[in-house]
């Protein structure tokens, strides 16, 4: 087991202008070799401490699977420093790091039943057949229902949640002091991805290894990260427990990315005279926004769509942002008895979240009000957040 520490780590690639671009008269070969540097890792600085599940999300090319191969050390051609504990990385090959990776694709030696699989490592590294079957046993165990019936078949024969619990199961087995998981349920389909993000949860509280867990799935991440890390454009923006990250969003990126749906954002708001001028509303600052403003001042601000009271015009008392909105779609949830609204006054778009009994229908104009203490506020020049 380790903390993982990255210090100041930069990754760059050599990505080329003209890729994708049509050729024409005016615009050829001259172009074709241009190239630019395109850093996937930007001065990272990012610690995992001993034990814990750190689920990595961002959009698709932000650097969460560069994050984890510098990680691996399946990348070596970087700029900064890498340690497990007080062990600084360079040099180390991926094999002698110990760590138990687990990527998309499965990766099986094809050629192995499931119990070759497992054993394939102790058999490298001559470790004695009496306890590579314990292991193998405790591993099975904690794999559950069904695990064993796997042991005996070829990848070839499995499903692809097969497969990938038995790449999971080949990953633990080996006792690793680090876990690596690159989207590892991305291609199951719904039901397999929620049994096998249990077998998941379930190997991380067993053994306390530190993991870092990238997904593209918030369920997911929720579920096994014991905090979250949000990237852009391979910058870390934020990192802490997913309701931190709820609560309290450093920016707008990482409000409109976290929760489902995000948050949303109203933009254009001026600050006069204390207060919030957005759109006809005026609205109260509250103090620790204050201290932060200055007249004139452009902000964007923010309200989840579970903030809002929902009352139908009359019953809502608190102050707050008031909105009054067409219903423009409806997501029922039966199983939490719930139903978002996608809204629309004419000015602003919005969600709102309200209970699955009130009976609505698209067209329909209606009143929310999100109070005043559960409202965000962010400068909208920098995005960042205000008090
Ligand atoms: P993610 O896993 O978040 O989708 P990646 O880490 O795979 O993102 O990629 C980050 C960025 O680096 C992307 O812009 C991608 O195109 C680029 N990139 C990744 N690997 C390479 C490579 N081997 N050569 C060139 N560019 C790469
Ligand atoms: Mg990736």
């Amino acid at each position: 087991m380790s903390t993982i520490r990255l210090q100041d780590v930069t990754k760059t690639f050599v990505k080329p202008l003209a890729l994708g671009r049509q050729k024409t008269a005016q615009n050829n070969e001259d172009n074709i070799d241009a190239s630019q540097e395109l850093a996937a890792l930007d001065h990272i600085d990012l610690t995992i401490p001993d034990g814990q599940t750190c689920a990595i999300v961002g959009p698709s090319g932000c650097g969460k699977s560069t994050l984890l191969r510098v990680v691996a050390g399946l990348e070596t051609d970087y700029t900064g420093q890498v340690f497990y504990d007080d062990q600084e990385m360079t040099g180390v090959a991926p094999k002698e790091r110990y760590i138990g990776m687990v990527f998309q694709n499965y990766a099986l030696y094809p050629h192995f039943e499931g119990q070759g699989n497992l054993s394939f490592f102790f058999k490298v590294r001559k470790i004695a057949d009496k306890e590579a079957e314990e292991r193998i046993k405790v591993t099975s165990e904690i794999m559950g229902i069904g695990f064993n019936a796997l042991l005996e078949r070829k990848p070839g024969t499995l499903s692809g949640g097969q497969q990938q619990r038995l790449a999971i199961a080949r990953a633990i087995v080996r006792n690793p002091r680090l876990f690596l998981f690159d989207e590892p349920l991305s291609n199951l389909d719904a039901k397999l991805r929620m049994q096998t993000r249990i077998e998941i949860k379930r190997l991380l509280r067993r053994f306390q290894i530190t993991a870092l867990y990238v997904t593209h799935d918030q369920t997911e991440a929720i579920a096994l990260g014991d905090q979250i890390v949000v990237m852009r454009a391979g910058k870390v923006e934020q990192m802490g427990p997913y309701l931190t990250l709820l609560q309290r969003p450093v920016n707008t990126f990482v409000a409109g990315f976290i929760g489902a749906p995000p948050m949303s954002l109203f933009s254009e708001g001026k600050i006069g005279d204390g207060l919030l001028h957005l759109g006809e509303m005026t609205l109260p600052l509250p103090e620790a926004v204050k201290a932060h403003v200055h007249a004139g001042q452009a902000v964007i601000l923010g309200a989840r769509p579970e903030a809002a009271q929902w009352g139908d015009g009359h019953a809502v008392v608190a102050a707050g942002l008031r909105l009054r909105g067409v219903i423009e779609v409806i997501e029922p949830d039966f199983a939490r008895r719930t139903q978002l609204l996608y809204l629309q006054t004419g000015v602003f778009a919005y969600t709102a979240l309200v209970p699955l009994d009130e009976s609505l229908a698209i067209g329909q104009t209606v009143e929310v009000v999100f109070p005043a203490d559960q409202l965000h506020f962010f400068d909208q020049s920098s995005e960042q957040r205000l008090g």
